[in-house]
């Protein structure tokens, strides 16, 4: 099996003799797809001197410049699309039609940062001293490090690489080590768009030792981290040291509401992308639904219909809905808690099971009359498991759905106007959708509070993150 490179200051620097790998796997088919070359630390270093050194050029290149690459890049990458949605199906599991569409938001993201970055206003305050002229202007932090999970393996790496490129920060990407794959192929859109070297490095390996220099190394003025909350707490206690700036969007446990006066299909549609796209692993899945009693049954009713439709395999054969788990750790984990709110009374309506065939596939599960406490309702469910319950009041079911200590999206479901604001205020989450079930989109702010995180991807906070405010106070002369 070919030993994928690393691609370092624009090489491609692959294994030496007795370096370990990376042994990617297919979770369709529990096979070994791939094997990746793993960088030393010294590699590292070298990656962060690099990126450096090849800041002074990228910044000073007029915003103009820095989108074309970017728009460029976004070609190269619609250009070999579907053989970039194929390898993200191979490494993540999903099925290639979700792929195709993290491939087409992925583009997106990189056009929308082209299109910002030449909009990276300062700006003009009015003076408060006679003759003075306070200005305030944006400047790039400077060299980025970006870490990137594997369930949306490409776009989430494009969130970060796009904004500071665009920002004129040159980036270093450390992949999940579940899918380097599509990164590496996303390294070849840029060689291909003749990004300058240095700009954007790939870098593949140990996540504690890259992480530990991308901490230490006083080069690197930001940390953009997306994955656990568990991971992100080390990360902010490793960036005390050195003051390093940091980004963070880490752990979910979205509740939906659907209120009785929803629009019942609306409402099943909604909920059934929320909770089944992307297998359920995704930081922003609904983990919680609390449905009001006037339509719980009929809620119930429609969705159990619709998950048991639902088409499960391999994503890379047919039109499936849900595709592997990433892996056995995952699939056991959400066994056990099915396992765990049976035990606690609640009722398994479909699904419950490991599929009985090679990969990491369960059945899409819903299970209702779910307790507060059972796992699933407060540990981060990222599988097809669907835990229901019931509720009456509008302000019970907002006290339950802000008892996490997670706050990244939240969902609700009401035809009701007055309602659709209220709750939206109320809610302690960073996205919250009305009537929405995919409420991500390249001009608006992603992210979350409390322990999903710090700071905000796309929008214009999303560039904002990769830039210094600077104020210049300048007064007469004479
Ligand atoms: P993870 O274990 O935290 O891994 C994420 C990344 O961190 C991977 O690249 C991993 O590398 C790396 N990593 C592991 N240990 C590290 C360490 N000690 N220091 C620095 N980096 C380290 O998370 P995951 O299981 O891949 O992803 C699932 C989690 O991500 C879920 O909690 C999900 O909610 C969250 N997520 C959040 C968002 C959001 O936008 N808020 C989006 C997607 C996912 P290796 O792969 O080499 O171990």
């Amino acid at each position: 099996m070919d030993v994928r490179k690393n691609y370092l200051n624009g090489q491609w620097i692959g294994a030496n003799a007795g370096d370990e790998v990376i042994t990617v796997v297919n979770p369709a088919t529990g096979e070994a797809l791939a094997q990746v070359a793993t960088v030393s630390r010294e590699q590292v270093k070298r990656a962060i001197d690099d990126a450096h050194a090849a800041f002074t050029s990228w910044r000073a290149l007029p915003a103009k410049a820095r989108a074309d690459y970017l728009l460029a890049i976004g070609d190269q990458l619609n250009k070999r699309g579907d053989e970039i949605a194929r390898l993200i199906t191979q490494e993540n599991g999903k099925p290639l039609a979700q792929s195709r569409g993290e491939v087409t938001m992925s583009v997106d993201h990189l056009r929308w940062f082209g299109e910002e970055c030449r909009r990276a206003y300062g700006r003009v305050v009015p003076n408060q001293v006679p003759g003075k002229r306070n200005l305030v202007i944006k400047q790039p932090v400077g060299v980025v490090a970006a870490i990137a999970p594997w369930n949306f393996p490409l776009v989430l790496s494009v969130r970060k690489i796009a904004p500071a490129l665009a920002a004129g920060c040159p980036t270093i990407l450390k992949p999940a080590s579940q899918t380097p794959l599509c990164n590496l192929a996303f390294a070849e859109c840029c060689e291909a768009a003749k990004l300058p070297k240095g700009v954007l490095q790939v870098v593949n390996g140990s996540a504690s030792m890259i992480a530990e220099e991308f901490l230490n190394n006083t080069l690197v003025k930001k940390i953009t981290f997306t994955g656990s909350t568990e991971v992100g707490q080390k990360l902010i206690a490793g960036a005390a040291r050195d003051v390093k700036k940091l980004s963070l969007e880490l752990g979910g446990h979205a509740p939906v509401i659907v209120f009785d006066d929803a629009a019942l299909n609306r409402a099943v549609e909604g909920v059934m992308l929320a909770k089944f796209r992307n297998t359920g692993q995704s930081c922003i899945a609904a983990n919680r639904v609390y449905v009001q009693a006037g339509i719980h049954d009929r809620f119930v009713a429609a969705f159990v219909e619709k998950a048991k439709q639902l088409k499960t395999g391999n994503g890379l054969e047919g039109e499936q809905d849900v595709g592997a788990m990433v892996n056995e750790k995952g699939l056991t984990f959400a066994l056990d808690q099915i396992e765990d709110a049976r035990r606690r009374g609640a009722k398994v309506l479909c699904g419950g099971k490991r599929m009985n065939r090679p990969g990491f596939f369960l059945e899409p599960t819903v299970i209702i009359d779910v307790p507060p406490d059972a796992s699933c309702m407060n540990e981060e469910t990222f599988a097809p498991v669907a835990p229901i319950t019931k509720f009456e009041r509008e302000e019970d079911a907002i006290a339950a759905a802000n008892s996490t200590r997670y706050g990244l999206s939240a969902y609700a479901f009401t035809t009701d106007l007055d309602r659709m604001f209220r709750v939206a205020e109320r809610l302690e989450f960073g996205m919250i959708g009305i009537n929405d079930g995919v409420p991500t989109t390249s001009n608006a702010p992603f992210g979350g509070m409390k322990h999903s995180g710090w700071g905000r991807e796309l929008g214009i906070e999303g560039l904002d993150a990769f830039m210094e405010t600077k104020h210049v106070s300048i007064g007469v002369i004479e």
